[in-house]
């Protein structure tokens, strides 16, 4: 491309984008030699009736359109989490979700706000949308947001640090909060409590509880999450969907894994399993780690400054993930994989003398 016709182009582009930071996903590295530790997936693999769906899937069914409002998977959704199909809204992944809320809740003149530290892509879509972000500490008795915000986004349990707010907290929050309050419980199946009473409620007019297939029922590459909210919000989010924004594929999997209650109960029991062993162990290593009520942890190496081991322990192929800045800068998130998984990492540490 030419000098000229290159200005000409980036001349199109909205000035929100080319500023744009965009969001940084966690590496995939290719080799399957790597413990990857470092996008809190599941170690486990999806439940087999996922592979009976697959090997068996009519490929007629590609030929033709997706159901655009995914009935089967919806119904399976309403009664697993005791609400009706018009309460629930299904997403290609809970980002989609998450972006379709910035879109139907947030005026341009208004606020995103969320825990901080939180995920990072809600900063990145309220930059996408060309609208403020505000961060709120997860430890401050009150939570303190501007009366323009209009969409609140509360990880629970919160990701990086795996800590945890009450449903009653969060209700009460809810309650003061002039907007729309998102509860993003990705990964709340590891936690002991959760907020869907509070979604599926009659009295509740602002409250979304948001959940995802990816951690939990191990489908991260499937793209799949589901929110539960009022009737009138939900309803926002079908009229500014993509019409086919999940796939014939993707739905008859998701439904198939939702159903097989038994392996994801087992599933998710082996992950807290690891998850409080190992948080013993690193604590006997002198390690900072807090309770997490998710598959990760949030730690401060007894010696080693963060990046530093984690720098030693990608270049031994054992990938973690590392945020700097002051609020997250000293400490590593590390998914909880399987028992060897584990052992192999803490022998690592221990050989570092991290
Ligand atoms: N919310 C949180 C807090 C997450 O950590 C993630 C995964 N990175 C998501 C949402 C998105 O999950 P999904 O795979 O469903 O898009």
């Amino acid at each position: 491309m030419t000098g000229m016709a290159r200005k000409e182009s980036v001349m199109r582009i909205t000035k929100a984008t080319a500023n744009l930071e965009a969001y940084t996903p966690g590496e995939q590295p290719k080799s399957k030699s790597v413990v990857k530790l470092n996008t809190n997936e599941n170690p486990y693999p999806p439940s087999p009736r996922c592979a009976k769906v697959l090997k068996c899937f009519d490929l007629d069914k590609l030929r033709r359109y997706p159901d655009p409002v995914f009935m089967a998977l919806r119904e399976a959704i309403a009664t697993l989490n005791g609400t009706k199909v018009e309460n629930v809204f299904v997403g290609n992944g809970s980002d989609e979700i998450l972006t379709l809320a910035a879109r139907a809740f947030v005026e341009n003149s208004e606020i995103i706000a969320s825990l901080d530290p939180s995920y990072s892509l809600y900063k990145t879509l309220a930059a996408i949308r060309d609208v403020k972000w505000v961060g709120s500490s997860a430890d401050s008795a009150k939570i303190v947001i501007p009366d323009s915000a209009s969409l609140f986004l509360w990880t629970n349990p919160n990701a990086p640090t795996g800590g945890f707010a009450s449903p009653q907290k969060i209700s009460s929050f809810a309650r003061k909060f002039k907007g729309v309050v998102i509860v993003d419980e990705a990964y709340a199946d590891f936690a002991k409590e959760n907020c869907m009473k509070l979604a599926v409620a009659p009295r509740n007019h602002n409250i979304i509880v948001m959940r995802t297939f990816s951690k939990s029922y191990s489908l991260a590459g499937l793209r799949v999450g589901y929110c539960v909210g009022p009737v009138d919000l939900i309803e926002a989010l079908y009229k500014i969907k993509d019409s086919y924004n999940v796939d014939a594929i993707a739905q008859a999997v998701a439904l198939a894994a939702l159903k097989d209650r038994a392996y994801h109960a087992k599933t998710v029991k082996k992950v807290v399993e690891t998850r409080e062993s190992f948080t013993a162990e690193l604590r006997s290593l002198g390690w900072d780690v807090p309770e997490s009520e998710a598959n990760f942890v949030f730690a401060r190496p007894a010696k080693m400054p963060a990046p530093e081991l984690f720098a030693a322990l990608r270049e031994r192929n054992i990938y973690v993930r590392y945020f700097p800045g002051p609020l997250t800068g000293d400490r590593l998130r590390i998914t909880i994989g399987t028992p060897a998984e584990m052992k192999k990492l803490l022998s690592t540490v221990k050989k570092l003398n991290a």
